[in-house]
């Protein structure tokens, strides 16, 4: 039986449109629905992908330096372990929702189906702000949500990663932990360690470079010469500010960037390297300046290629009309509403989405999880190679995919990206 949306689906659909705001869960549900039914899914695949399988709630209790117990509320999401073990980061951030930690479970799903690696997707997230607090209550929290979540973790169950404001600091604590707990030594439980723990080459720049591919390939689409473009760049965290360097060193001009506080502007170019240095480790840069532009006034400068890998609802149905890039690449997780991503493909603009643009992250941990499997490892330029051929291939088969429907790329990717799961759900008899 093919996927019929019914009348009542459709009037439930516009109800929840043009009443309310739309959640990131929603809006993900609304494009997998229409994905599926384009497929030719049925229904039940859809009820059973519309929701992660499985998020466990944690309070997690740690003793703070000033000596109060303070309880922070933790999350872990695992959408659907049907083509093999969960996988996605784990996000440090005061705005942590539980239904954003679904969205981004799912999102991870879709994006090891486009990048064809053998995972479901999961995420996990901690209500907290690491910017207020010390090392070594952020060593305490890390072990402490490994405590609460061990059960249901593990190198062939869930394998966390790094996100925002986690870094391979925090994943060498909680590593530790996990074989504490488990007794042996684990680094398959979780990816973007350091190398000296197992981690692997090119794993902290793995988005960045993701997401340079990305734009090489979509300024060949444009007909844009990489040399003479103009960038601006929304976020100056690990994708942001190893990005920057990326297309600073391959003769891009970097005209724009921004932390969560402001922004940057320079219509000749900005030197990157100095902004580099000066930057600390959440990325903040512009308290160093006066002259400083307000984030929305970033992503409407004229440039040729807006790159927002910051934090997501940045691009709405507010400003969309208003972007002068002709290519926008989603590096930061669904940065662009569903409202503002059909007045972007109405208004031409080849927009490259976060399933398919981010993926570097997640390939270049899959990657790791195997080497850390094999015992083996690699050298920079073979995970380099690796890399480039998996996001060539994804890149390729979500733009074709497009063209073959005439539908926009993000429905596209999403159409990519399920279709595995799909598959192995069925086969496994689930649906
Ligand atoms: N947090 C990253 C993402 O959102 C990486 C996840 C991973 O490496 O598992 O894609």
């Amino acid at each position: 039986m093919k996927l019929s949306i019914k009348e009542e689906d459709q009037l439930e659909e516009l109800h929840l449109k043009h009443s309310k705001h739309l959640n990131q869960l929603e809006s993900t549900q609304l494009i997998i629905k229409e994905a599926l039914n384009t497929l030719g899914y049925t229904r039940e695949i859809f009820e059973l992908l519309k929701e992660p399988l499985r998020t466990l709630t944690v309070r997690i209790p740690i003793r703070m330096d000033n000596g109060n117990v303070k309880i922070f509320t933790g999350y872990r999401s695992q959408h659907n372990d049907s083509v093999g073990p969960t996988k996605g980061g784990v996000r440090f951030h005061p705005d942590v929702t539980e239904e954003e930690v679904k969205a981004l479970s799912i999102w991870m799903t879709l994006k090891c189906g486009i990048a064809n690696i053998p995972y479901g997707g999961g995420k996990g997230g901690i209500i907290c702000d690491p910017r207020e607090m010390s090392f070594g209550e952020i060593e305490r929290l890390s072990r402490g949500y490994v405590r609460a979540i061990s059960q249901i973790v593990g190198p062939t169950k869930d394998i966390p990663a790094p996100d925002v404001f986690t870094n391979s600091q925090v994943m060498a604590w909680m590593m530790d932990e996990y074989s504490r707990i488990r007794e042996f030594d684990s680094p398959g439980f979780i990816t973007g360690k350091p190398l000296v723990l197992g981690g692997s080459h090119g794993r902290e720049t793995a988005t960045a470079r993701g997401v340079a591919i990305c734009i090489e390939e979509a300024a060949k689409h444009k007909n844009i010469e990489l040399k003479k473009a103009k960038v601006v760049i929304q976020g100056f965290g690990n994708a942001g500010s190893y990005l920057a360097k990326f297309l600073n060193e391959s003769g891009a001009k970097i005209i724009g960037i921004s932390d969560a506080y402001g922004a940057l502007y320079d219509e000749d170019g900005l030197d990157i390297n100095s902004l580099l240095d000066k930057r600390d480790s959440f990325g903040t840069v512009t308290n160093l300046f006066k002259n400083t532009i307000t984030n929305q006034e970033l992503l409407e400068l004229p440039c040729d290629i807006l790159v927002p890998a910051a934090i997501s609802n940045q691009i709405t149905v507010k400003n969309a009309a208003k972007i002068k890039a002709e290519i926008v690449v989603e590096a930061a997780n669904g940065p662009t509403t569903m409202e503002a991503t059909q007045i972007l493909s109405q208004r031409n603009v080849l927009l490259i989405p976060d399933v398919l643009a981010s993926s570097g992250g997640v390939i270049v941990s899959y990657f790791e999880w195997v080497q850390n499997n094999l015992g083996y490892y690699w050298s920079e330029e073979e995970v380099s190679s690796k890399l480039r051929t998996k996001l060539i291939e994804a890149f390729n088969h979500v733009i074709e995919t497009a063209a073959l429907h005439k539908i926009d790329n993000r429905l596209a990717a999403y159409m990519v990206g399920s279709r595995k799961m799909a598959e192995a759900s069925k086969f496994r008899g689930w649906v």
